[in-house]
């Protein structure tokens, strides 16, 4: 089975996150053999990227959500640096600035979906609109529940305009949340990372299930579809990413253009000329 196809979330159906074993690793042989596969699985990546900014009629957009410590970060630096980074931009989302507050709230993610031929990563996303702002009570009920279809719609004009959205949860216990925040309390190098927000928003796990299971289950569609992600261990997250981003693409059938010139004519005049400077 692909395992776009396991860990797809069904258009319709939903998705129990209880029954999601954030520790699964049912899918690689072993540790060794899920490097290897992702080894070659970048390589065709790099490939494919390079097809889609040559064709330049279709883009990929990718959407990156997950608990605090979720791998957000490590999936950028260890997947999309296989993309070149001319044709791939990636943009955070954080808390709205006022100047966003004044509009709605797809206004400022618009401007990030990616061009023909372009990748787009969402470290976050316009999904952060019916998750934090609905467990944090930032906006009332009747705004974030307008939002599902809002955002569908978005999607929806998007896709008709050539671009994939591919959309992955990072599903982790919130034991493993801990033991990396404990990792960045005893690494001086990641020192940085720790905000006493991170601490704060573990009380409120429980809400945070609910509204993600509510947003993938209503926002999971067939030209948008969201992928569940057992993220424990960030080997197993980056070999399934990578290889749904890859199945992903291999589906969308890429074509390199045709080339502008004929390409005998110019072997015939060109390649005639050097020789002749050769000879002579
Ligand atoms: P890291 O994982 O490295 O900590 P981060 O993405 O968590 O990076 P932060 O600056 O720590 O970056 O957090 C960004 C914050 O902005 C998050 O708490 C997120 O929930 C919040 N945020 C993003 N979009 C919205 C939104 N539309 N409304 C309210 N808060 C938002
Ligand atoms: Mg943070």
């Amino acid at each position: 089975m692909s395992l776009s196809k396991k860990f797809r979330v069904e258009p319709g159906k939903g998705i129990d996150l209880a029954d999601l074993d954030p520790a699964d690793t049912s899918a690689a042989k072993s540790k060794a053999a899920a490097k290897a596969e992702l080894a070659s699985d970048l390589e065709a990546l790099t490939e494919l990227q390079r097809a889609l900014y040559a064709e330049a009629r279709q883009s990929l957009l990718i959407c990156l959500q997950a608990p605090d410590a979720g791998g957000k970060d490590g999936t950028i630096r260890n997947i999309f640096t296989a993309f070149n980074p001319q044709g791939c931009h990636v943009k955070g989302f954080k808390a709205p600035t006022t100047i966003e507050r004044g509009y709605d709230f797809l206004w400022r993610v618009h401007p990030h979906v990616p061009p023909r031929g372009g990748v787009s990563i969402f470290n976050r996303s316009h999904y952060e609109d019916v998750l934090v702002v609905r467990v944090k009570e930032l906006a009332p009920e009747a705004v974030w529940r307008a939002r599902y279809e809002h955002i569908n719609a978005f999607e929806r004009l998007i896709a008709d305009n050539g671009t994939r959205t591919l959309k992955f949860y990072l599903h982790i216990s919130k034991e493993e949340q801990l033991s990396r925040f404990a990792a960045r309390l005893e690494n001086p190098a990641k020192n940085w990372k720790i905000s006493e927000a991170d601490y704060e928003e573990r009380a409120y796990w429980e809400d945070y299930r609910v509204a993600f299971e509510e947003a993938l289950a209503r926002c999971s569609t067939d030209i948008a579809p969201w992928f569940a992600i057992p993220a424990d261990k960030k080997w197993y997250r980056n070999f399934v990413i990578a290889r749904i981003v890859r199945e992903q693409m291999e589906a969308m059938k890429i074509k390199l253009p045709e080339p502008s010139v004929d390409l005998e004519d110019i072997r015939r005049r060109y390649l005639t000329e050097v020789g002749a400077g050769v000879v002579a």
